[in-house]
């Protein structure tokens, strides 16, 4: 994803009132669709505080920039493998302490994503075309990933900053403060989740931190492939301590 592209996105959402892009979706749900759609969203927002942006503005049948009820049923399912991850429904409100927001936007060749600080305003998570169109695992695991980053930004980027320093994922200079230490994946104690050399945790620790959380609620995921990494027995318990341990 490139970022430049992303914050102009973000931008121009917030400077047209917030309006996902892309057309709307009216009257492609059938009324039993429409039905089924209304009470995943209806679930969503009262048994998980998850709330589904732009579903059912303008009617029942208004399926805002949600293309099907495929989309919904995957993305109610990563709320729920979520939930079964974090000790049930009441402990994965605690956690997030307060509604996520879950936006839809009809942008082709985007990850999803969960926009930072102010940009939040469009949506704590937001999820495109592209999320959808690569198979019904891939939509839960990046669910996940990007409700990973909500955690940790609603906990001042903590996780991932413990993550690194905990797994010593960062080359420091004995003579500098550890301010200046610089990320590196490939020096923590285990290998990150995922591809044996290119991890998509290697970008920054907050990604890391998301893939590790990702791993965690959806092993199933990178399961998949033998070659991928799982999540080590140590980076388990990481997460275990930090959000399953009161
Ligand atoms: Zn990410």
């Amino acid at each position: 994803m490139s970022q430049r592209l992303l914050i102009f996105l973000l931008a121009a959402s917030l400077l047209t009132g917030g309006a996902a892009p892309g057309a709307s979706t009216r009257g492609r749900f059938s009324p039993a669709e429409a039905a089924r759609a209304a009470h995943l969203v209806a679930v969503l927002r009262e048994r998980y505080h998850v709330i589904v942006t732009g579903y059912g503005q303008a009617g029942p049948d208004d399926g805002g920039a949600w293309r099907t009820l495929t989309e919904l049923e995957w993305t109610a399912e990563a709320v729920w493998r979520l939930a079964l991850a974090l000790g049930g429904p009441e402990s994965f409100r605690h956690l997030f302490g307060g509604n996520v927001r879950v936006a839809r936007w009809t942008v082709a060749g985007l990850r999803a994503f969960a926009p930072p600080g102010q940009l939040a305003l469009v949506g704590d998570v937001v999820l495109t075309d592209y999320h959808f169109e690569h198979g019904r695992l891939y939509a839960l695991y990046l669910t996940a990933h990007e409700f990973g980053h909500v955690l940790d930004t609603r906990r001042g980027g903590r996780l991932s900053q413990d993550l690194v320093a905990t797994l010593g994922a960062r080359h420091c200079h004995p003579h500098l403060p550890m301010a200046d230490c610089t990320f590196d994946v490939s020096a923590a104690a285990e290998p990150a989740p995922g591809h044996p050399r290119e991890p998509y945790a290697r970008h920054s620790p907050e990604e890391y931190w998301a893939e590790v959380f990702a791993a965690y609620v959806l092993p199933d995921y990178y399961a998949r492939n033998s070659r991928n990494h799982r999540l080590g027995a140590r980076t388990r318990a990481f997460v275990i301590n930090h959000l399953l341990r009161p």
